[in-house]
């Protein structure tokens, strides 16, 4: 059986003074009930959440998620959560993970309706063995996202920029991405920019040069794709942010999906088209992505 940890936090105030935070977790058996059934991240997927990357008890990019984690809490009215008390949490669940690779999550819900507000736990489980795949890459098809590059802008309440609970259409875009006979999806915008994957980012390369969809449009800015281009960086090319037309997808010398578990993953066709993949730079990229970073 998987080996789970858990541990709710008792959230406080962002401006609550303290440097130890023990006293506000209470680890619980994470195969045992814990969360009331009047749960309204359970109800309506009313909360946000991070998915952590661990590599032999190193959680990756711990800041990033939690700085992220908090943004998503203010587009959502939820209670900024206190950075120091998560990272406490965090630390305590990283030593909970075997060796290897895994996973923490961590939610912050509305609550329990008509009860108190919020509740907020975290997690820590092995991760999928996502080996295979990051060699042998994945078919993707376009999905329109029904909506146009500024609506994020435009409608602020459809909560674009928030990783919040509400992952049923993304879930829903991969259920139909396999009806057409693909691994995963990329979802474009109804008037024809590119977007995101229902769980991870894109980067795209021409030449030298590598993009990826501007955090403008209503996508997450990805914690990896950030990690991914601070490399790309240091070895000297250009990585930069855009509008990308969905045109563009037909003609990269390399693409990829890159997300904090399954790391960097090649993209071996769009629509039916191949798309060459960089083995070489695959491997070092995800060589670098299993390597600790802070
Ligand atoms: N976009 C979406 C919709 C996602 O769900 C995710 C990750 O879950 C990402 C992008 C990539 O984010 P990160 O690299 O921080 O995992």
């Amino acid at each position: 059986m998987t080996r789970r940890f858990a541990l709710i936090i008792d959230p406080v105030g962002a401006s609550e003074e303290r440097t130890d935070y023990a006293d506000t977790f209470t680890v619980v058996d994470a195969a045992a009930p814990a969360l009331s059934v009047g749960e309204l991240s359970t109800q309506r997927g009313d909360g946000v959440f991070e998915s952590i990357g661990v590599v032999d008890g190193h959680a990756q990019e711990v800041i990033p998620h939690l700085e992220r984690l908090a943004n998503s809490a203010r587009l959502c009215d939820l209670p900024v959560p206190d950075q120091e008390q998560w990272r406490q949490a965090v630390t305590v669940a990283a030593s909970e993970c075997p060796a290897g690779e895994g996973v923490i999550k961590l939610i912050l819900s509305r609550g329990v309706e008509h009860g108190p507000t919020p509740t907020a736990w975290v997690t820590a489980a092995p991760a999928s063995d996502f080996r295979a795949v990051r060699e042998a890459g994945v078919k993707v098809v376009t999905l329109d996202r029904g909506y146009g590059l500024d609506a994020a802008e435009r409608a602020p309440w459809l909560l674009l920029g928030a990783k919040t609970l509400s992952y049923a259409v993304n879930m829903a875009a991969l259920r139909e991405a396999h009806r057409r006979g693909a691994d995963d999806a990329i979802f474009v915008s109804s008037d024809g920019f590119v977007l995101e994957a229902p769980t991870a980012s894109l980067i795209l390369r021409f030449g030298d040069r590598f993009t990826t969809p501007a955090p403008t449009g209503g996508i997450l800015h990805g914690t990896t794709q950030l990690s991914v281009y601070e490399h790309l960086a240091g070895r000297g090319f250009d990585a930069e942010y855009g509008r990308i037309p969905a045109t563009d997808l037909s003609r990269p010398d390399a693409a990829w999906l890159v997300s904090s578990i399954r790391l960097a993953v090649p993209i071996t066709a769009v629509d039916g088209a191949a798309v060459s993949v960089d083995h070489t730079l695959t491997a070092e990229l995800n060589q670098y992505l299993l390597s600790p970073r802070d």
